[in-house]
């Protein structure tokens, strides 16, 4: 899966199209990602001691990887990746600069 955890995507489709987020969690298997701020679901939240009240807390949902893409982060942009290979090691490209990213 060309997403991995802590990078920055820009959501491409769905109810949140437009939003950048950080990657929380990858599900390579499932082929989906968790994105900070993405695909929030409204969730219940127990009192943790006697005395305090629930909450609903917002957490974000996973999302299908096809619905993101790489913001790049030594060129800015938006882009699809590739991977070429270096000294031996399979390095993952931003093919609008060319950089590893
Ligand atoms: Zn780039």
């Amino acid at each position: 899966m060309k997403i991995k955890k802590g990078d920055t995507v820009l959501i491409i489709s769905g109810k949140d199209k437009g939003k950048k987020g950080k990657v929380l969690e990858a599900f390579p298997k499932e082929r989906k990602v968790m994105v900070e701020g993405v695909n929030l679901r409204k969730k219940h939240q127990r009192p943790k001691k006697s005395g305090e009240k629930g909450q609903i807390v917002e957490l974000p949902g996973p999302i299908s990887v096809s619905n993101t893409k790489l913001i790049c982060p030594k060129c800015g942009k938006a882009a699809r990746t590739g991977y070429k290979i270096f000294k031996n090691n399979k390095v993952r490209i931003c093919k609008k600069c060319k950089q590893e990213v």
